[in-house]
């Protein structure tokens, strides 16, 4: 018998091509140690290693509504290593917490060009897939990679990254992008990461990345767009919480003539920016190797010598700012206690001493047509140092992307630009609940519901619309829509977003409470929208009374209202903006606008711009075809092996993971055009060889009657077939082979 019949034998003992992988993967080397002999011996340790390591497909589960046995399912694998498993095509993730030798070159060539269920689950797979879908269909794809923090997310995405780099044809130029696309990582990971409670190395900004292939399928260029930075980190850290990395790599890592030259001390403890969570070191990181390698990935993006300069400049300005003490004089004018910070700044920044602190002091008011400079206490001087310090920041980071575009950019003297094809990867914060929950997790919880509603309308609902364009008859599944809620926050006029900006434009009284009141007044009908306040004038006694509730399609979540109006507003004072333009600095110079001062239009509020980029993202999304990385994260403790029950049920519940297993059983697996359907496996029917000359529905009957097709494995509807069980179509495949 030869190998590949003997193969085919034990793929039918098993009975699916889905569940037999682990005979696959191991068919070869198998055979080559043991011969045939071996193989029965074989196929029972595979049968018994199926009850080991449950399916790796949900879909097979035998009671696919139980979550329970979804769980087991999830468990019995997770304890094998095997972290990956299917819903369909949907790949679902958990984090190990350790190394495992999964990714290695020889993992990559596994999956190179194999058809999705013929290998066991991995990220490789889905990266082919997308990959293989873009070349063959010449549609642009997207990966979808969503989860809560410390679930793997940004991990994912670099692997999907490195698929690429390392499998797609390259020549020098290529590989010029390549190296620009995978150091792009390390650098936007220093300025945007930080450590958190839940992960050590957390993204605290949102990150969609299209990579650009041209027809031969290499890479070409990328673009990367990024979405709400937490500015809020710069200037203040929750306990056992850090600021961005990139201020301890300097402060660890800097060169002694480097730190002397910004006036820094290598001790972050000198610094009340970096004490607020009282954790500088953190045993996973070492921050003075990451500097190196953030130092190279700089320099091979192409960063100039000088421009690392002016980047480091502003790190350590921002240190300094918040080094400026106050004092208060007595009549309550703040003043600063003590000029280093100032004279290094005024250095670093290239702006004049006097001006600088005037304005750190001071607020620019007009009155009657005229500007006058009127003195801040030192409250308001204190919060008007952080709102600079958030700003400078902020828009350096937003700088930072934009060079980073510009050097993965695709160059026309290089490549051309026709037929090109782009495959986009969205790693962004999963759903948040915490104790306190403020603006930054509703816009974050916002985001999340938007997500979902692409999810719906691009799989659920678009699903089920295509059986009923096709006449396919089927039993409905019940789905969740959560429209409701996105309208809820950003319907105009009536939606909280709007109703946040109204307060926020409005003169006088505006504060957190009345425009909590304002949205009782709007919207307290709404089913997804509570407060303290019962409909009979009653208290609900579990509910502060500055908090709003929202039940979000995951799961309800008390926002409270402290903080709102400010962080919505964003604002800094006219006086600092001023100073910033006046900045030598070149990449502030390109951060504060002098247009910027003379524009009499007010600045959009976050919400609102955070509710446009998100728009914009769902139009990119959509024209894209998706593919699907549910990450979970298997316990709070950040330990490899654990397995917590309870977390994991909450995940696979917000990640809707059963309805879409419901979606995915009841459903079919593959659906073909009659023609591109016809052509392919015509030969394999003498009827249908050369040529059907008839319908082409009656075609794909005949061929799939002969071929063995039982009539439960598929359906005809009105332009394609539509099959099942994916393992249906592979055995055809399989037979054109042979
Ligand atoms: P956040 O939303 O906070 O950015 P995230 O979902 O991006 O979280 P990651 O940073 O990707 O989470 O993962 C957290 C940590 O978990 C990683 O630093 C790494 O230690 C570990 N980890 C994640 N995925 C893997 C993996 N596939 N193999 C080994 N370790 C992993
Ligand atoms: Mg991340």
């Amino acid at each position: 018998m030869d190998l590949g019949n003997m193969r085919n034998m034990l793929l039918k003992a098993h009975g699916s091509v889905l569940e037999s992988t682990f005979v696959v993967e191991n068919f070869e080397s198998f055979m080559d140690a043991v011969g045939s002999d071996g193989v029965w011996a074989m196929m029972e340790s595979a049968l018994t290693a199926r009850d080991r390591v449950g399916v790796q497909d949900f879909v097979l589960l035998e009671n696919h509504t139980s979550e329970v046995a979804f769980i087991d399912n999830l468990r019995k694998r997770f304890k094998e290593n095997l972290i990956y498993t299917y819903i369909g095509s949907v790949l679902v993730s958990v984090n190990p917490y350790k190394e495992l030798e999964i990714y290695t070159k020889h993992h990559m060539e596994r999956y190179r060009g194999v058809n999705f269920y013929e290998v066991s689950p991995h990220i490789y797979a889905v990266s082919d897939n997308a990959y293989r879908s873009m070349r063959t269909e010449r549609r642009d794809q997207c990966i979808l990679i969503s989860g809560e923090s410390g679930a793997g997310k940004t991990e994912a995405s670099k692997k999907v990254l490195q698929y690429y780099a390392i499998t797609c044809p390259a020549s020098d130029q290529v590989q010029t992008v390549k190296d620009r696309l995978l150091q792009s990582n390390p650098v936007l990971e220093a300025f945007g990461n930080a450590k958190t409670l839940r992960n050590d190395n957390s993204s605290r900004f949102g990150k969609y990345m299209d990579i650009q292939f041209d027809f031969k399928g290499a890479p070409i260029g990328g673009h990367i767009i990024n979405y709400l930075l937490e500015k809020s980190r710069v200037v203040h850290q929750s306990h056992g919480e850090r600021n961005f990395h990139i201020f301890y790599q300097l402060i660890e890592g800097g060169e002694e003539d480097l730190l002397r030259r910004l006036g820094l001390e290598r001790n972050a403890q000198q610094y009340q920016y970096l004490v607020k969570g009282n954790c500088p070191k953190v045993s996973s990181i070492n921050d003075r190797n990451d500097w190196k390698v953030v130092r190279k990935a700089l320099s091979i993006i192409g960063f100039s010598d000088d421009e690392v300069e002016e980047l480091l400049n502003i790190i350590a300005s921002v240190l300094h700012l918040g080094n400026i003490q106050y004092g208060s004089e007595d009549g309550g004018n703040a003043y600063i206690t003590v000029d280093t910070q100032i004279k290094y700044l005024s250095r670093l920044l290239g702006v004049d001493n006097c001006i600088l602190k005037e304005a750190l002091t001071h607020k620019k008011i007009t009155a009657k047509e005229e500007e006058l400079m009127s003195p801040l206490n030192q409250e308001q001087a204190s919060s008007a140092r952080d709102a600079l310090s958030k700003a400078i920041y902020g828009r350096t980071f937003t700088w930072l992307v934009n060079k980073i575009n510009t050097s993965l950019a695709f160059k026309e003297e290089f490549f051309s630009g026709k037929n090109t094809s782009v495959i986009g990867l969205l790693d962004i914060y999963g759903f948040e609940v915490f104790q306190n929950n403020s603006f930054e997790q509703f816009c974050i919880n916002y985001c999340n519901e938007k997500l979902q509603q692409l999810f719906i309308e691009l799989t659920l609902k678009s699903e089920q619309e295509e059986y009923e364009a096709e006449g396919i008859t089927w039993e409905p599944v019940q789905y969740f829509n959560n429209k409701i809620i996105c309208d809820l926050v950003e319907e105009k006029f009536k939606g909280i977003i709007s109703i946040l900006d109204e307060e926020c434009l409005r003169p006088g009284d505006a504060n957190d409470l009345t425009f909590l009141v304002k949205l009782e007044d709007t919207l307290g009908s709404h089913a997804h929208f509570l407060t303290h306040k019962l409909a009979d004038g009653k208290t609900r006694k579990v509910m502060g009374r500055d908090e709003f509730r929202l039940l979000h399609y995951a799961g309800e979540v008390n926002y409270n209202v402290n903080g709102f109006l400010d962080k919505n507003n964003d604002l800094l004072f006219r006086n600092l903006k001023e100073v910033m333009c006046m900045s030598e600095n070149k990449i502030l110079n390109q951060c504060f606008d002098r247009e910027e001062l003379t524009d009499k239009k007010r600045p959009e509020t976050t919400a609102t711009q955070f509710k446009n980029s998100l728009a914009k993202l769902m139009e990119i999304l959509m024209s894209k075809e998706p593919s699907y990385v549910r990450c979970i994260k298997p316990n709070d403790a950040k330990q490899a092996g654990r397995f917590d029950d309870v977390l994991i049920r909450h995940q696979v519940k917000y990640l809707g993971l059963m309805e879409n297993l419901r979606v995915r059983r009841a459903g079919f697996a593959y659906r073909r055009r009659y023609e591109i359907f016809l052509q392919r496996y015509k030969s394999l029917c003498p009827d249908t060889w050369p040529n059907w000359d008839g319908r082409l529905v009656d075609g794909v009957s005949t061929l799939v009657k002969h071929l063995g097709y039982k009539p439960e494995e598929y359906k005809l509807g009105r332009t394609k077939i539509f099959i099942r069980f994916p393992k249906t179509l592979f055995a055809t495949e399989d037979a054109l082979e042979v």
